[in-house]
Parts: structure tokens; sequence; C-alpha cells
């Protein structure tokens, strides 16, 4: 299963448990601009670079979450493992979802 397929199955059990208060995802990425606000063609970064995981929201007690999708041999890059042990310290939910079941004490 691709992560993306991965990340799609996640995002509808999240959506569907009781024990969700709402989930959602901060894109990020690049891309080159295309309104009149400047020169068509400039490129410009949006989001949330360091710090976005794949879903990310809060629990229906208000506790946040949030939750970085990978296949089962994909590995976590050096933000990415940064961020989740910051916001664990926090006290924020972290968690690597390889799978659906990893998800399931959550939901
Ligand atoms: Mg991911």
């Amino acid at each position: 299963m691709t992560e993306a397929a991965l990340q799609k199955q996640i995002l509808e059990a999240l959506r569907l448990s009781p024990k969700i208060g709402g989930v959602q995802r901060i894109n990020t990425g690049g891309r080159t601009r295309r309104t009149n606000l400047a020169p068509t063609g400039t490129p410009e970064i949006f989001g949330w670079m360091a710090i976005s995981r794949d879903w990310s929201g809060t629990t229906h007690k208000g506790q946040a979450f949030w939750i970085e999708v990978k296949t089962p041999k994909g590995k976590l890059n050096a933000d990415q493992a940064a961020f989740l042990e910051h916001a664990a310290s926090t006290g924020c939910i972290t968690l690597v979802a390889r799978s659906l079941e990893d998800i399931q004490w959550l939901i």
C-alpha cells in the first residue's frame, strides 16, 4: 500500500471515531505563484514546512495529536523525529502510523 492510500484510510477512521474531536492536514510544499500579487512564476513555499505532520487534531477530550504516516519501510527524517519528540514532551499524543492497526488505541 502506498503512503497516500494509508493516509486516506487513517483519515477516514479518525473522522468516523467518536473519540476524535477534529482532524486536519496542513499542506506544505512549494509552487510557483499564479496570482497577480507577484510576477507569474515567482517561487514560494507554503504551510508549516518544519512541523507539519500528515494528520493533526484533537481528541474529544481536547488533547492534541500528531500522526506521521509511513509505509512499513518508511523512515522518519530528522525534522519529523525532532518534531514528534518535542510534541510528545509537551503532552501531545504523537505516533508514527504504518498501518490502520497502529491508531486503533486512539480511535
Ligand atoms: Mg508521511
